[in-house]
């Protein structure tokens, strides 16, 4: 039997990087699969597409993350195709990098907005269908940067540690529903989002990382994949730092 044999997951995010290997990882381990992302586009289709490949159903649907309003419309929308929820993962995060001498309201809104409302967006909206189950697994995507802070981040080092207090929290609000909520915090993981930084930056990060290698997206995805299932039905408000021994 599959890890995931019969469960139905939401990613949010997934379109791409990260939220795209953890849709795969799961659909492989028998998942069906929900996602959003921003817009319905080419990369969308294309991970609904791979998830068939699995065997499994997988949608796509547009939403933004940060928006309450169109998050509980999605939402509401998903539980009824899906006939339930049991594991959400709140993937989705942006950075807007520079330091607080040059950081505008507007860049500082923007990913508190994104990286941490949503995950209250998400979790609030999907928390009652849970709670009638009885069951359910909530997964955070925090960052090692929300533990031990980066220069340059301010923004997002506060979001990512604003997450690892949520799900702290929420794991001892719901833990008596049986619903676990942990958080993941990735070190340097080799996606689009920090493909744009220099070579140089790369060689620097590599160097701090006792593996001496950057993160793969499947190496976050298999992390995810556990909290995700049975294996760790005694586990709730950790923190995960996936981050090849940087921070420890
Ligand atoms: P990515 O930029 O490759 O993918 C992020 C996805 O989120 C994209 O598909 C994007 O369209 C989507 N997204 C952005 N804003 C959204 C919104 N408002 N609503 C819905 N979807 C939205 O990033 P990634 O590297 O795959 O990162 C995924 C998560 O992991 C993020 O939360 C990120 O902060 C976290 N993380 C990444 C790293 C890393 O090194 N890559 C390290 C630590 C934590």
């Amino acid at each position: 039997m599959k890890l995931l044999e019969g469960k139905k997951a939401l990613i949010t995010g997934a379109s791409r990087g990260i939220g795209k290997s953890i849709a795969m990882k799961f659909a492989e381990a028998g998942a069906d699969i929900a996602f959003i992302d921003l817009k319905r586009d080419e990369n969308m289709e294309a991970v609904e597409k791979e998830i068939a490949g699995y065997g499994v159903h997988g949608r796509g649907y547009e939403s933004d993350a940060s928006n309450m309003e169109q998050v509980q419309q999605t939402v509401d929308q998903i539980v009824k195709d899906f006939g339930g929820i049991d594991v959400l993962v709140n993937n989705a995060g942006i950075t807007k990098d520079t330091l607080l001498m040059r950081m505008t309201e507007d860049q500082w809104d923007a990913v508190i907005n994104v990286n941490l409302k949503s995950v209250f967006n998400f979790t609030k909206a999907i928390q009652r269908s849970m709670l009638k189950q009885k069951s359910g697994s909530i997964i955070n995507m925090s960052s090692v940067v929300g533990v031990s802070g980066n220069a340059g981040q301010s923004n997002y080092s506060a979001s990512k540690a604003g997450i690892i207090g949520f799900t702290k929290s929420v794991a001892r609000e719901l833990g008596s529903r049986n619903i676990r909520v942990n958080a993941i915090a990735p070190g340097f993981i080799i996606t689009e989002m920090t493909g744009q930084l220099s070579e140089d930056v790369k060689k620097q990060w590599a160097e701090q990382i006792p593996l001496k290698r950057g993160g793969k997206p499947e190496d976050v995805a298999n992390t995810a994949l556990f909290l995700a299932s049975d294996l760790s039905s005694y586990i709730t408000g950790q923190v995960i730092q996936v981050c090849g021994g940087m921070n420890t």
